[in-house]
């Protein structure tokens, strides 16, 4: 239970990655509250995990939205310990083919939704003088390039970025912010990444989750519940003098 009275927010949790973060925090004792575009797959996560969780509309890549989804968190549940900035896009094309409309659409869920999001936390958490702590989801494809995803390597760097910029700034405060950057993955955000080298690379449907699998160093695709340690660990108290860091999980160097 190393998260009881503790109230986490995370974007995007309506299924995958952040939905087990959901469940984790709940099973330590936390209170969640999911901020997703996809309202009614949030509330149906939220009740099948319990009443410790509820959720709130929130699009990311809309400033407003950030602001009145954080703001009806802190009305709710009274205060905010537990950011994860979770929510992001997936698109790939080769360099020629990138369109401006993707490059747009991906830079602002997965940059300008961490940056803004960050800040309206921040500001409620500065303004508690209570502290907290900011997960940021970054991935592995953010520390290399890769030759098709030009656009979502790109976007991961800069989570990397500011997640380094933004712990050597909040860290005064009391807040600390780190990344958690993963390698593969299987979901349904996997099944979707899959269709997509599918069109480019002439792979049967499925292929290039088997490959990927075999490739990473524990021979199989990452699932969601293998990062929850890590999640757990960033959002609780054995994480005060940790600041600035990008911790790869699952998946380990592929590609690298
Ligand atoms: P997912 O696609 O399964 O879930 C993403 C969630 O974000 C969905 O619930 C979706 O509705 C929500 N969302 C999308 N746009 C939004 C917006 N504008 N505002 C609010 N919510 C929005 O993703 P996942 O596989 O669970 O990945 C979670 C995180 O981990 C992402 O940041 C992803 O980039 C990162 N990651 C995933 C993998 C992987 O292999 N699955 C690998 C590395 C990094």
């Amino acid at each position: 239970m190393r998260l009881r009275n503790k109230v986490a927010f995370i974007t995007g949790g309506a299924r995958g990655i952040g939905r087990a973060f959901a469940e984790a925090y709940v099973r330590e004792g936390g209170t969640v509250v999911i901020g997703d575009i996809d309202l009614g797959a949030a509330e149906r996560a939220a009740a099948e995990i319990g009443p410790a969780c509820s959720a709130v509309y929130m699009n990311v890549a809309d400033f407003g939205s950030i602001q009145a989804g954080v703001d009806s968190v802190v009305d709710r549940a009274g205060k905010i310990d537990i950011l994860v900035n979770n929510a992001a896009l997936f698109d790939l094309a080769p360099i020629v083919d990138v369109t401006p409309a993707s490059y747009d659409r991906l830079f602002s869920v997965n940059v300008h939704g961490v940056l803004f999001t960050m800040q309206a936390v921040a500001r409620h958490m500065i303004a508690s003088g209570r502290g907290g702590k900011m997960i940021n989801m970054a991935s592995q494809a953010g520390r290399r390039g890769e030759a098709l995803v030009a656009v979502y390597c790109a976007t991961k760097a800069a989570v990397i970025s500011l997640t380094q910029s933004a712990g050597l700034n909040l860290i005064k405060h009391g807040i600390n912010v780190n990344a958690i950057a993963p390698g593969v993955v299987d979901g349904e955000h996997w099944d979707h990444v899959d269709a997509l080298f599918a069109q480019y690379e002439g792979l049967p449907k499925g292929e290039k989750k088997r490959r990927v699998g075999q490739d990473v160093p524990f021979g199989r695709m990452g699932k969601p519940e293998d990062l929850v340690g890590c999640a757990v660990f960033l959002a609780s108290p054995e994480s005060d003098y940790v600041v600035s860091q990008t911790f790869n999980v699952d998946g380990g160097q592929w590609m690298s």
